[in-house]
């Protein structure tokens, strides 16, 4: 597994030597912190804040890709006393490292040589097992990147996949780089394609302008000149490795996020039906049992979680994005900062409710979607609450709860369950996601912070709610089988 061995040093230099000293740990609970570390790919847990569960370090902000006692502060002096060399150290696909007092970027063909050099002859093994021309295209191009650095190649090949088995393999996100968000991690995943389940979806993309037109907001904050078209991609998950196996399991993605290639292809929305199957079943249906009232809970059905997933996904890509600001051309992103996220993961979440509603009223989704969709959601909620409702990210899940309570959407009953009042539902639905998409149409900073911290208090009702759910699994664990 060349590019888990990778992926573990790009989240710490210590991972290696903690993973063999911790081979001869003991005591009760060493075989859990074992396979903790397993999981969270080191030492950190990914569901605190990154705090580590083994050992006293703290896991510093560049992770594994800078000298770990580099600072932000240190490293934008020393990119602004250095200008020639910012687009060299800030590059997507090295690392930076000490040469004496400089700093120097280190690509990736040679920091991670060892692996990428094994994982490219198993990629060109696989480009010569296989009569699939677009497979065997994108294999061969891929291998040769993982030497030249160079993925737009690559990248345009991936975009015209089209096989029975969809691989995707390389570095993409860039969240676990902390100190700069500039450094992509290395991950995989090898699925099997579902021609019937993605040829179902194809109309969804055609209905983006649509949806768009359609939103809740002033004509003027809408954007209704939107790029490329993404295709959809129902798949199932047979290995993961890397950063695409670490923490929470992703349940979907959307890649590349080269904008030369998105330009000119559009990007790839890849929903992982059998991990989305497993969190509904040993997740979503007993927090439903147990969170909301019994009837409710009945209704939940696993096409509404699937629906209200991908249209999440789809409803990353609407809304504003590019902004104009005192006269000024920006992005709702740059403008909230550390509370863009937590907005846009929520605004997703309701935009995904009231898109299906509004494609349920125009007969273009079945309607028997409607009586599942309001309990899923709910469950839903919780599932995510679960994830830090306390922590700062947690405050957008938590004010979908208490804004839909004070429109009476939402009740609670005497047994303390969460009940969705059908009649006040879609219309509380169509008055946050006015209030959500304003917030980002204005990129009003102190308007955000208010908003979350009025909604995103978690009450007593709530609180008693998540404490029920604690025999629940946060997460899966998959264990791929097939690849053992
Ligand atoms: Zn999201």
């Amino acid at each position: 597994k060349p590019l888990d061995e990778i992926f573990l040093r790009q989240v710490w230099s210590g991972n290696v030597a903690l993973r063999d000293s911790a081979k001869t740990l003991q005591g009760p609970n060493a075989d859990a912190a074992r396979a903790y570390l397993t999981i969270m790919k080191g030492p950190f847990d990914r569901l605190k804040d990154h705090q580590p569960f083994l050992g006293a370090t703290a896991k510093p902000a560049g992770a594994g890709f800078y000298p770990d006692d580099l600072t932000k502060e240190a490293y934008e002096a020393y990119l602004a006393a250095h200008p020639t060399e910012v687009e060299a150290l800030r590059g997507l696909n090295s690392v930076v490292r000490r040469e004496g007092d400089k700093l120097v970027a280190v690509p990736y063909p040679v920091a991670y040589k060892e692996w990428l050099d094994v994982s490219a002859a198993k990629l060109r093994e696989a480009s010569a097992k296989t009569t699939n021309a677009s497979l065997k295209k994108f294999l061969e191009t891929r291998a040769a990147a993982f030497a030249s650095n160079d993925y737009y190649e690559s990248d345009m090949a991936w975009m015209d996949l089209d096989a029975p088995v969809e691989i995707t393999i390389g570095p993409y996100e860039t969240y676990e780089d902390g100190l700069m968000g500039d450094k992509a991690a290395f991950e995989v995943y090898v699925t099997v394609a579902l021609p019937a389940e993605s040829k179902a979806l194809e109309g969804y993309k055609a209905r983006l302008p649509w949806l768009e037109a359609n939103l809740p907001i002033p004509e003027e904050h809408k954007n209704l000149k939107r790029g490329a078209e993404s295709p959809i991609r129902v798949v199932d998950s047979v290995y993961a490795g890397g950063d695409g196996n670490r923490g929470v399991q992703t349940i979907a993605f959307n890649l590349p996020n080269d904008e030369r290639v998105r330009e000119a292809k559009g990007s790839k929305k890849v929903m992982l039906r059998n991990v989305i199957r497993a969190k509904f079943d040993r997740i979503l249906v007993p927090i439903a049992q147990l969170v909301l009232p019994a009837d409710q809970a009945a209704q939940v059905t696993f096409d509404a979680f699937f629906d209200e997933v991908l249209h999440h996904e789809l409803s990353h890509g609407l809304g504003p994005g590019t902004i104009t600001k005192n006269g000024q051309k920006t992005e709702v992103r740059k403008e909230l900062q550390e509370l863009f996220s937590p907005l846009e993961e929520a605004k997703a979440d309701v935009m995904g409710i009231y898109n299906i509603l509004a494609l349920i009223d125009k007969g273009e989704m079945s309607k028997d979607l409607r009586a599942a969709l309001e309990p899923t959601y709910v469950a839903g909620l919780f599932r995510s609450a679960r994830f830090g409702a306390h922590e700062a990210h947690g405050k957008g899940v938590v004010s979908q709860f208490n804004y839909l309570l004070e429109k009476g959407a939402l009740s609670v009953d005497a047994e303390g369950k969460f009940r969705a009042v059908s009649e006040k539902f879609p219309g509380a639905i169509k008055d946050l996601l006015h209030d959500m998409l304003m917030l980002q149409a204005a990129g009003d900073y102190v308007a955000t912070k208010d908003f979350l911290d009025k909604y995103g208090v978690v009450s007593p009702a709530l609180d008693a709610a998540i404490a029920k759910l604690g025999a629940v699994p946060t997460d899966i664990t998959p264990d791929y089988v097939g690849a053992r």
